[in-house]
């Protein structure tokens, strides 16, 4: 066998003996020709294609694909296509090849599965190999203005050619964890239904350094309750409620909270005081931050009201986080936010 040959299909039985599957790029990682940061920047949508990043040339990497091929059926494993899709919000597709060669996309999207697993190895393989990467959140150098809203933010979500502010990327209501407690993060993320990993570019290294997480606040809790001690958890708490009181306007909220309840006679008023705490929260919030939220213009709290009850009602955030494009999961989520708002007498 010649010496690529020999190079791919020892790095293919080599990921087959330890995960039971084989996805090419892992291959091409394997024999060094596409690092680590390289995929972790594609997915993030800051590349168009895999190829742009490979440092070995096209017909070559075309060749070792091909191999992973041959190897794969001759050894009898089941080949399956895979989705892949960027970590960006829209969750869109990711290209491998430059010109969208169709062979190519084929060659790269086909996992090969080892045969004969038994039913629980095959759910493990399977979860492995179909997770999405993190939705990411990006710190600028200087505050970026949003693409969507016009507004600065100080987090935002970077997209092919626009950058969105945390209210527009529908992340808003997500608290953070700063890097630091491997344990409590991994708790955190795991209880929280929506998730994104918070980054910050290095200049000088040139690369993106990981500051944190951004969970839900209740998911926080429950990890913090697990890892933490009493008297820690409480300060941590009290810390959150400290924060939030410095950026909240009280008159606006108890406003918003009464206008709630008088557009949506049924919606508990908890529920109502929640968004109004969200939203009357200054720096964050949609109907808060722009002009028709102050007036508390009818369609402004509206959205307000719209976006709780994506991210508490319905399966919205779990679509975000499998992998559905933005758009496809509101389409699919429309009827069940309506009916809701109906039965809110909305
Ligand atoms: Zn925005």
């Amino acid at each position: 066998m010649p010496k690529l040959e020999n190079r791919v299909v020892a790095a293919a039985e080599s990921l087959l003996t330890r995960t039971k599957f084989v996805a090419p790029l892992d291959v091409l990682g394997a024999i060094g020709w596409l690092p680590r940061n390289q995929v972790e920047r594609w997915q993030q949508g800051r590349a168009d294609s895999v190829e742009d990043l490979l440092t070995a040339k096209p017909e070559t990497v075309a060749a070792a694909l091909r191999t992973v091929r041959r190897w794969a059926e001759a050894n009898g494993l089941e080949p399956s296509e895979t989705a892949y899709v960027a970590a960006t919000r829209d969750r869109g597709p990711l290209r491998f090849s430059r010109a969208g060669d169709e062979e190519l996309e084929l060659l790269f999207r086909t996992h090969w599965v080892a045969p004969g697993l038994s039913e629980a190895r095959r759910g493990q393989v399977e979860a492995k190999r179909t997770k999405v990467p993190d939705l990411v959140v990006v710190e600028p150098a200087a505050p970026v203005v949003c693409s969507d809203c016009g507004d600065t933010g100080e987090l935002v979500v970077e997209e092919a050619d626009r950058q969105l502010c945390l209210t527009c990327a529908d992340l808003d209501h997500l608290v953070f964890l700063a890097a630091g407690n491997a344990t409590l993060t991994r708790r955190a993320t795991r209880a929280s239904g929506l998730s994104a990993v918070v980054l910050r570019f290095d200049r000088a290294r040139k690369r993106h350094r990981r500051l944190g997480v951004l969970v839900e606040e209740a998911a926080l809790e429950s990890a913090e309750r697990t890892c933490l001690a009493d008297a820690d958890v409480r300060e941590r708490r009290r810390e959150r409620d400290r924060e939030r009181r410095a950026h909240q306007d009280v008159d606006f909220r108890g406003a918003l909270a009464e206008r709630i309840v008088a557009m949506f006679p049924g919606c508990p008023a908890d529920r109502a005081e929640a968004v109004a705490l969200h939203t009357g929260t200054r720096g964050s919030g949609r109907v808060g931050r722009s002009a028709a939220g102050r007036a508390l213009d009818e369609r402004a709290v509206r959205l307000a009201v719209v976006a709780s009850v994506r991210h508490e009602d319905t399966d919205y955030d779990a679509a975000l986080m499998r992998g559905v494009p933005r758009d496809e999961a509101r389409r699919r989520i429309a009827d069940d936010v309506d009916r809701v708002l109906a039965g809110w007498g909305g």
